[in-house]
């Protein structure tokens, strides 16, 4: 099933994100948490596609299982360390194995080297436009409410995104945020410059204080100062982390729900305990139509 149409239907849209395994050894690790968080009933499953395009062989192999299961699958593709033609086999493979939801992304830019190559796409939007080009796949994009951190200017950020979005975008999923007012913020300033498809939150239940630190030392997202408390308090007690983590994160769920918001994506990475606190949160609001 398309996303685009599983977001149109009524009642909120609750999706999950696992990454594929880099080993093959890894791989029955990776198929069993596919299968726990698949039987949550989430709305659709989002697979990672490495930064290297190491991981990309298993991203569509992922994919293929988390279908098999009766979800749908959404597969990441990055551009960044891809050939133009080698982005092409990855969309045959996709189609091949009856994937038609593409989040299309150019990638963090490795350090050394010349970037774009020749042969290279330089912007997701470039990508974006080829997939749209070549059939029939149904296709999502990365936007940043509180920018990205390689763009000075936030308006010249959304200006970027727009531009994106004209060239075949369905939907945009935004990258993780800890203030829903940033969000609601984010909502009114695309808006303004035309934007008008489905824009998924992303919400990531921290669980424990090392992902925090490297999250905020790659996206430069801000921690409002509540949440930042409760790093503070719980970090060096896991389970406390955990569970206060879990909380932090279904509250927000809770107030976007509440605030109309109709599509959460929860950035689970492989940890269907995870996955299954929240959606037990949510038993009675997801119901709600
Ligand atoms: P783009 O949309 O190309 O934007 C990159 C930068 O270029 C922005 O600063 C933008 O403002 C600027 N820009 C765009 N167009 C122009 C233009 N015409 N002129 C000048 N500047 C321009 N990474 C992975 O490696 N694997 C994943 O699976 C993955 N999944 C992700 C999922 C989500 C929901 C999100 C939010 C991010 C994900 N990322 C992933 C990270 C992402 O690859 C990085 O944030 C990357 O740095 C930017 O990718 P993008 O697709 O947003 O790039």
């Amino acid at each position: 099933m398309k996303i685009v149409d599983q977001l149109a239907r009524p009642g909120v849209s609750v999706s999950f994100e696992v990454f594929p395994p880099k080993k093959e050894t890894d791989f029955p690790r990776a198929e069993q948490v596919v299968r726990e968080i698949a039987s949550l009933s989430p709305s659709y499953l989002s697979v990672t596609f490495g930064a290297g395009g190491g991981t990309s062989p298993n991203t569509v192999r992922i994919a293929e299982r988390v279908q098999q299961l009766g979800v749908p699958a959404l597969a990441h593709l990055t551009c960044v360390s891809l050939t133009r033609d080698q982005v092409a086999a990855v969309l045959d493979r996709l189609k091949e194995h009856g994937i038609e939801n593409v989040l299309a992304l150019r990638g963090d830019i490795p350090s050394g080297g010349t970037f774009p190559a020749p042969r290279q796409y330089r912007y997701a939007s470039e990508l974006v436009r080829e997939i749209k080009e070549r059939g029939d796949f149904c296709i999502g994009a990365a936007c940043y409410p509180e920018g990205h951190v390689e763009c000075e200017h936030k308006e010249d950020d959304i200006d970027h995104l727009k531009a994106k979005v004209d060239c075949g975008c369905d939907f945009l999923t935004t990258q993780m945020f800890f203030d829903n007012n940033v969000f609601y913020n984010f909502l009114y300033r695309i808006l303004a410059k035309g934007i008008r498809i489905p824009v998924v939150a992303g919400i990531m239940p921290v669980t424990n204080s090392r992902q925090i630190r490297r999250i905020c030392a790659l996206s430069g997202t801000v921690l409002p100062p509540r949440f930042k408390a409760i790093v503070d308090r719980f970090s060096d007690n896991p389970p406390a982390m955990k569970q206060a983590g879990v909380a932090y994160a279904t509250e927000q769920i809770i107030d976007l729900i509440a605030n109309g918001v109709r599509a959460v994506h929860v950035y689970t990475m492989n940890k269907p305990d995870v996955a299954r606190k929240i959606i037990e949160n949510l038993s009675e609001i997801r119901k709600i139509r």
